[in-house]
């Protein structure tokens, strides 16, 4: 669907233009946004450096959160007053909002000058400078996928890790999730097109990927192959290079024992699961229209943990869906004492429009939904306290993702299992790139992190190099090495970042 709707352009300024893209939402967004940088990259702009004001502002914009269209208006009308004093200055709404209100962003921020949804992100471009030639706002949605996202460019936000999309969409109707009806059906892409961008990823350095899709464990449903994902997982782990190998989310009704042997068998595939539990009731599991029980997810913890004994085992959870009693949310603390869970992501519930919750009578009132939360997150951080206090004294091996902070002088990255280590650096002591990896022992351990200061040992990496020469790309400056103690005013990463607003 393309639709023209007027808007007063001025000429175009003389080039580079910059350009910045505001994410919100989930990791298939941010995701996204790499890709955005990427086209705009690839179309000759240039990323604004921080805390300069671009030229060109992209929202890559949520459905999914409360509020979620406030926000994206209080933004967009904040930035109409930096339009009138910038002429030239475009902004472009995508993602998920974009591919609700279509039309109606134009119509309620007129100085908008380009709308694209989530299956045309690639029209992005073209849209901005054909908005600026006709001076007229361009609104173009399409209502199924044009290209496979992941065939577009891409401007990657870590040199150590990347993001590869295995499939988009999902099959599955989850009462309170609006992507079926914003990402339409899954689409699975083909193994071939998967493997060789993991390679071209272990060619830039990165040691580290991250299978992405709504539902991994469904891969193959369109070429009709059950076993895919498994092959997949295998296949993946088998790139020359790639030394770490995750992926999310798998949803529960779809795992299958072929993944967990895939999982426990590829030394590669790291020891960690990331699998959304949502409620452990099974009377609200049902009004959810998820197709598992609570019973069921147990049992692939006890596979997942008879097979890989030392994985990390993390999920999501929704308190006071509509419809949760007591006895609903205690069957969730139950589910949850049980599982032992490293971390859980807690959610309140709150109305999504375009959601058949949304409209379901018995919505639970805010100040019991509140409490809910409140004692469920009291337990998991105590389970959560209690895994990381475990692993006190264990040899860890780090993937470091940062240099040392200014605060505390320590640089942070993620065991195997995927939790967060922060580490000291002793006076004097060689600091490792982000993309190399250290050998820690820890020493201590809070909820959501685990602490190391008694010194460490470094692999340079691939990864470090590459992180080095982005590093030189980005600035000319020298880059902090192994055995350089970079000095204070070089902490950080590079300038050029995807902004997360949450
Ligand atoms: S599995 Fe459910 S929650 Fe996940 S994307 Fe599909 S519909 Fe949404």
């Amino acid at each position: 669907m393309t639709e023209i709707s007027p808007v007063a352009l001025a000429p175009a300024p003389a080039a580079p233009q910059t350009y910045e893209v505001k994410t919100y939402g989930c990791q298939m967004n941010v995701h996204d946004s790499e890709r955005l940088s990427g086209l705009l990259d690839g179309a000759g702009y240039a990323p604004a450096a921080d805390g300069e004001q671009a030229d060109i502002v992209v929202f890559n914009t949520c459905a999914v959160r409360e509020n979620a269209d406030n926000r994206l208006y209080g933004n967009l009308g904040r930035l109409s007053h930096v339009k009138e004093e910038r002429p030239g200055m475009q902004i472009a709404v995508g993602g998920c909002m974009a591919q609700k209100d279509r039309d109606e962003i134009v119509k309620r921020a007129p100085w908008v000058d380009v709308v694209f949804g989530t299956h045309n992100m690639g029209s992005l471009p073209v849209l901005l400078e054909r908005a600026r030639h006709n001076a007229e706002a361009q609104v173009e949605i399409l209502d199924s996928l044009d290209v496979f996202p992941s065939t577009l460019p891409t401007r990657r936000e870590s040199t150590h890790s990347g993001w590869v999309s295995i499939s988009v969409g999902c099959n599955n109707t989850c009462t309170f999730c609006i992507v079926p009806s914003l990402r339409g059906k899954e689409k699975d892409r083909r193994p071939g097109d998967i493997l060789a961008e993991v390679e071209a990823l272990a060619a830039d350095g990165a040691l580290e990927v991250t299978l992405l899709g709504q539902n991994v464990n469904s891969y193959g449903a369109e070429f009709r192959d059950k076993g895919a994902f498994a092959k997949l997982l295998r296949a993946v782990g088998r790139v020359e290079g790639i030394e770490r190998v995750r992926f999310t989310s798998p949803h529960p009704a779809a795992f299958s024992t072929d993944v967990i042997d895939a999982m426990a068998e590829t030394p590669t595939v790291m020891p960690q699961l990331h699998m959304p539990l949502q409620s452990g009731s099974d009377t609200i599991l049902r009004t959810m229209r998820r197709s598992y029980r609570s019973s069921r997810f147990l049992r692939i913890l006890e596979e997942v943990r008879e097979r890989i004994p030392h994985a990390a085992i993390t999920t999501d959870i929704i308190v006071g869906f509509p419809g949760e009693m007591e006895e609903d949310f205690e069957a969730t603390l139950d589910v949850v004492r049980a599982s032992r869970f490293s971390q859980a992501f807690t959610f309140q519930y709150s109305i999504r429009p375009g959601t058949p919750a949304a409209t379901m009578p018995d919505q639970v009132p805010k100040e019991i939904v509140q409490e809910r939360f409140e004692r469920l997150v009291a337990l998991q951080d105590r389970i959560s306290h209690e895994q990381n206090r475990a692993l006190i004294g264990t040899r860890q091996e780090v993937l470091v993702h940062s240099l040392p902070d200014a605060q505390h002088g320590r640089f942070s990255g993620r065991a195997e299992d995927h939790r967060l280590v922060h580490v000291g650096v002793a006076e004097g002591a060689a600091v490792p790139r982000p993309g190399d990896v250290v050998s820690v022992v820890i020493d201590d351990a809070k909820p959501y992190f685990l602490l190391s200061d008694s010194g460490y040992s470094i692999r340079t990496t691939r990864a470090g190099d590459a992180h080095d020469r982005s590093q030189a790309d980005s600035c000319g400056a020298p880059a902090a090495g192994p055995g350089r103690v970079p000095a204070a005013t070089s902490l950080g990463m590079p300038t050029l970042r995807v902004g997360l607003d949450g």
